[in-house]
């Protein structure tokens, strides 16, 4: 089958494509919502910096709307690669590769469901601390 023909059978799919080959990509895992404790994130992200503030103070941590980290196997680079997605408009994403260890590094961001490689406990604190004052805020589509 070419890949014409893969991608006309699956018309209802995200229009998530491998940046490297230009086709469709598998999801391969949930999405896990990003979230941040700096108004400075809010603030790189469009948000007036008084109510960045405002915002990151009411509610300590803050959903990253619109963006989380999802896995994707694509069969053209043969690989699963974990990618840190942005929706932009309907049914329009961007993406960057998300090593692993990116998760751990990036300052203030803050994953509750946990990297998948981190223990079951750690997750769940991290669940219960996060979603308690984001709730209303949180909406990915
Ligand atoms: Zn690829």
């Amino acid at each position: 089958m070419t890949q014409k023909q893969r991608n006309r059978n699956r018309s209802k799919r995200r229009a998530i494509y491998c940046p490297t080959h230009r086709i469709y990509l598998d999801s391969v895992s949930q999405k896990y919502p990003l979230y941040t404790t700096q108004a400075e994130h809010l603030q790189q992200r469009g948000m007036g910096r008084r109510l960045a503030l405002t915002v990151v103070a009411g509610l300590g941590t803050v959903p990253l709307t619109g963006e989380w980290l999802e896995a994707f196997w694509c069969g053209d680079c043969q690989q699963t690669q974990w990618y840190h997605v942005r929706k932009l408009a309907a049914n329009q994403y961007t993406l960057s590769i998300a090593p692993s260890e990116l998760w751990q590094q990036a300052s203030g961001v803050i994953l509750p469901t946990g990297n998948p490689t981190v223990g079951e406990f750690t997750r769940r604190q991290a669940r219960q601390t996060t979603f308690a004052g984001a709730k209303d805020f949180y909406r990915i589509g």
